[in-house]
């Protein structure tokens, strides 16, 4: 894959950089991450993170602000809270002091709703939802005005006073903003502002039993806290207008400017919180943190780095136009991360016993291995070296195709770190013709490393002495969807139709060599040949060693098969 290099300066940075040599908001830069904790944060939030705390970390004197969007309690909860923070801190960012909450605003912001009443920019409207929905109109025709919309401003004081106070049942009435129900942006066709709702809130109780919508609440919570850049994803470019509309209505202190940027897709994945949070409730993974969903715990658990993230991040930058990125850009990033600091190591996915006739029993020779070619300060292990191996399965063919340099009768091929066999025989499952057993014989005098070692065989294998190595468990993954755009239908849920039901494949009795006896929950290893492997967080035990492949290798053997076969 060719990697063109980042946009220098990204037009939202661009803005920025304008703003504060124009001295705007005295040269002050404020940005800010505002999650719902309504989920889990996906690789999506990364790149709103990466923008946001960027922004900020680039800029002299910069802030951003973590700020919980908690205003609707019907599905916002604490778990998500705690998580958000962890995931944001794993990424590598750092919010300070600086953790805010929106509903460590609904007294501000009430007040902020008294301001639009008493300027009688705002009314009390007893319209059902139904009602609303239908005055509303259309793209190509106004709305309807509400019958109560000039109710007087001291009716409206008092019906809102006695909203909050939980006079009325929910829905009874809601509080509106009166902009202009002839307005082609139909964002701006009095919107509503508060809603009554007797859900306690995970922070507030049961205090307040009006809550008001994002399109109000946001606006004035970057006010509140002096965001200067409020940038959000492109959805909301229609809302511009009326973010700006409810800053100089209610007069606030500090007017931020939004921006909007394209929203990350990747391919082969879905994003959206619900889509997630459907995949997860109905089942189709293992939870919030299963290795195959795009969010930051299961991309964590899968064994990506922080930094593989950031580097991602940072290289598709922002755009104004909606797109979809290639999973296989991100995966780019991750071999790239992990190939400079990964440990080598031997591990048999699907083992063949492989017996070396003429080396002898009991032997066991220690045979030094490089820990990382690409970083000689990582030094070198001892692999145990025996009479009886295993290699991978696909390493040896009864009857071998062209350009097959892997071990087939009569064949040689290099064991890694170790010496040179030639295949001399094999032995077959006498019911299903399985060969179950490859017998060679070993050249003593081809020892890697040694004088001798200078012959050269075209195919080198990698092995694990069959009486020192270690049993594992190996999860391998691929999309979870088998179409690249399975979210296609914004809203619908036809998406479920893509699963791909090969996503997780388990191969339960590996062979890994003894070094990593005891390896530590998420430490991270290239299997040689394989791909990258990460000790799986949650089903690891001392006993028990399960690894997640975070991604495999490029397999040059599956090219060179695919084009023998002509296609
Ligand atoms: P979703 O649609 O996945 O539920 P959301 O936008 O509702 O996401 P929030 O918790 O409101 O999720 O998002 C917090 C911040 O992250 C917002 O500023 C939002 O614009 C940004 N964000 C969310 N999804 C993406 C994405 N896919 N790409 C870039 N930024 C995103
Ligand atoms: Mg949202």
């Amino acid at each position: 894959m060719t990697i063109p290099g980042p946009p220098s300066l990204d037009f939202i940075r661009t803005i920025v950089a304008q703003d504060v040599k124009a001295g705007k908001h005295g040269g002050r830069v404020m940005t800010r991450f505002p999650p719902e904790p309504n989920g889990y944060l996906h690789i999506g939030h990364a790149k709103s993170m990466c923008l946001n705390f960027g922004i900020a970390q680039e800029t002299p004197g910069g802030l951003c602000n973590l700020r919980y969007d908690d205003t609707n309690p019907t599905k916002e909860n604490v778990e998500y809270v705690e998580s958000i923070q962890a995931d944001v801190r794993w990424l590598g960012f750092d919010w300070g002091q600086r953790l805010f909450h929106a509903s460590d605003y609904f007294e501000q912001l009430y007040e902020y709703a008294v301001v639009l009443i008493k300027k009688w920019r705002a009314y009390v409207d007893g319209s059902t939802a139904e009602e609303i929905r239908q005055n509303r109109g259309t793209l190509v025709a106004p709305g309807t005005e509400s019958p109560h919309r000039n109710r007087s401003m001291e009716e409206n004081l008092d019906l809102f006073t006695r909203m909050r106070a939980g006079e009325f049942p929910d829905g009874a009435y809601v509080l509106r903003a009166k902009i202009d129900m002839a307005s082609p942006n139909l964002n701006m066709r009095d919107p509503t502002l508060y809603r009554i709702r007797r859900v306690p809130h995970y922070r507030t109780g049961d205090r307040w039993c009006i809550y008001p919508t994002y399109d109000f609440a946001h606006p004035l919570s970057d006010s509140l806290e002096g965001v200067t850049h409020s940038l959000c994803t492109l959805e909301f470019e229609d809302h511009r207008p009326l973010y700006d509309w409810m800053l100089d209505g209610c007069e606030a202190r500090c007017h931020s400017r939004q921006i909007e940027f394209a929203r990350l897709n990747l391919s082969y994945t879905v994003m959206s919180k619900r889509k997630l949070l459907e995949l997860v409730e109905e089942g189709h993974v293992t939870g919030w943190d299963d290795p195959r969903l795009p969010t930051l715990m299961g991309l964590r658990r899968r064994g990506y780095t922080p930094e593989a993230i950031r580097n991602f991040c940072d290289h598709i930058g922002v755009a104004k136009r909606d797109g979809v990125v290639e999973m296989a850009l991100l995966e780019h990033f991750i071999r790239e991360d992990l190939n400079r600091r990964a440990p080598r190591v031997m591990a048999v996915l699907r083992p063949l016993r492989v017996v070396i006739e003429n080396y002898p029993e009991g032997q066991v020779e220690d045979l030094e291995a490089v820990n990382n070619p690409e970083d000689p300060g990582m030094g070198t292990r001892k692999v145990p070296f025996s009479r009886v191996v295993y290699i991978e399965r696909e390493d040896f063919r009864e009857i071998p195709p062209k350009k097959f340099f892997r071990l087939a009768p009569g064949q040689e091929v290099r064991l890694r770190y170790a010496y040179i066999i030639q295949c001399v025989g094999l032995v077959k499952d006498e019911q299903t013709g399985e060969v179950v057993e490859v017998r060679c014989t070993y050249d003593p005098e081809t020892r890697s490393g040694s004088s001798q070692a200078s012959r050269k065989v075209k195919g080198t294998l990698h092995w694990v002495s069959a009486a020192k190595a270690i049993e594992a468990e190996v999860r391998l993954y691929d999309y979870l969807f088998i179409k690249p755009n399975p979210g296609e239908d914004k809203e619908g849920g036809g998406y479920r139709a893509f699963l791909n039901p090969r996503s997780l494949e388990i191969l339960p009795s590996c062979q890994v060599e003894p070094s990593l006896a005891g390896a530590a929950p998420g430490s991270r290893y290239q299997f040689e040949r394989q791909g990258y492997f990460c000790v799986d967080s949650v089903d690891s035990s001392g006993s028990r060693l399960v690894f997640n492949r975070t991604v495999a290798l490029r397999d040059t053997w599956a090219k060179v098969e695919k084009t023998q076969q002509g296609g």
